[in-house]
């Protein structure tokens, strides 16, 4: 019995960081037994041991360094409007550039921006320097880190096709640069290990005359208030699309679930592929319409969907309906 309390605690020793190290060192933001309900769009979450948003980017390198070398789970986050946690309490770090980290630069058509813009102001600030190639984003929630991580795209445009390069932190606080040719970028996908840390890109983008790029935008604009349940909080798609000709939603629509309720989660009836919190939805309430939805399609269309939404602290049989 002693051994095994041993083993234990030497486990929740070499997973968590002493509070007065983080305290004492570091002068960001550090929300400990944070609830990630406050961080994420759908607005569900666990509490996790702390929640990070450093200083500035030498205080960034530190904080990856200190939590990489005591061998912690640690999650990056930008915004957190395509991510669902887990209800329980999860024993992980989550660092986001929100506070501090959000510079941005524009020099004739080169623009320089933090992982921690948001893709609001990277849009605004392109158009108003007559930029062209961002206005389709217009309207997607998150940070640069994070758009570029899920390869953000809307109305046929990805953020990733006018990256010229990005510069991560690796887990030991190393500075990399990466070029556009040495990344891989698919459908709300791309290859940046899950350990680098985003912390800044840069874009090229090319002039344009004011009023296309408004008409531009004004289509992206108008598209997403008619197709998306805008209201509510959610995560925007929750599946990616099986491919091209075929859409996670039309799936789901064709299995009758559009509507379908648990808790206050509901798969919306304006457009299949959100999920929405109608104000207190629980994460396993959105884990169980997600396993519904997969178990609905699987036997009616043979497919398994995979999510485009990315998790914390799930096993994959509250996920999955075969597991
Ligand atoms: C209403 C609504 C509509 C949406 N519409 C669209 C849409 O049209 N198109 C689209 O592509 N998406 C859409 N989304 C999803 C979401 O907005 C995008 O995926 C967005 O790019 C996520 O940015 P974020 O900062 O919130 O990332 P988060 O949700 O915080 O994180 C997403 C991923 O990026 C990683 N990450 C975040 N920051 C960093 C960093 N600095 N370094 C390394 N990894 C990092 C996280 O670990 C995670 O894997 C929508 C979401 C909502 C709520």
């Amino acid at each position: 019995m002693k051994n095994i309390t041993r083993i234990l605690m030497k486990k929740r020793i070499t997973t968590m960081i002493d509070r007065n190290v983080l305290k004492n060192k570091f002068t960001g933001e550090i929300l400990f037994d944070e609830k990630m309900s406050n961080h994420t769009s759908y607005g569900v979450g666990g509490r996790v041991n702390a929640y990070i948003r450093p200083k500035n980017k030498p205080e960034l390198i530190q904080i990856i360094k200190l939590i990489h070398k005591s061998k912690s789970k640690v999650y990056y986050l930008g915004s957190g409007s395509n991510f669902l946690v887990h209800d329980k309490n999860i024993n992980c770090y989550v660092i986001s550039p929100t506070k501090a980290i959000k510079s941005l630069k524009i020099q004739d058509n080169v623009i320089q921006a933090d992982a921690g813009v948001m893709l609001g102001k990277l849009v605004k600030e392109s158009m108003r320097n007559e930029l062209t190639g961002l206005e389709s984003l217009a309207g997607v929630p998150g940070t640069l880190g994070g758009a570029l991580k899920m390869n953000a795209g809307a109305w046929g445009s990805e953020i990733s096709n006018f990256l010229v390069s990005v510069d991560v932190i690796d887990s030991k606080g190393n500075l990399k640069t990466l070029n556009h040719d040495n990344l891989k970028f698919q459908y709300r996908s791309s290859s940046f290990s899950s350990n680098d840390f985003i912390i800044s890109a840069r874009f090229k983008l090319e002039k344009s005359s004011e009023k296309n790029i408004k008409h531009k935008k004004k289509i992206a604009s108008d598209g997403r208030i008619k197709t998306q349940p805008l209201k509510y909080r959610s995560a925007g798609s929750v599946f990616k699309n099986p491919n091209s000709m075929l859409a996670a939603g039309f799936l789901i629509d064709k299995s009758g679930l559009k509507g379908t309720v648990c808790g206050d989660a509901e798969i919306s009836t304006h457009h299949a592929n959100f999920f929405i919190n109608h104000g207190n939805a629980k994460a396993k309430d959105i884990a169980h319409l997600i396993k519904l939805s997969r178990m609905s399609i699987f036997e009616r269309f043979g497919i398994m969907l995979d999510l485009e939404i990315k998790t914390i602290g799930f096993k994959n049989k509250e996920l999955f309906p075969y597991d």
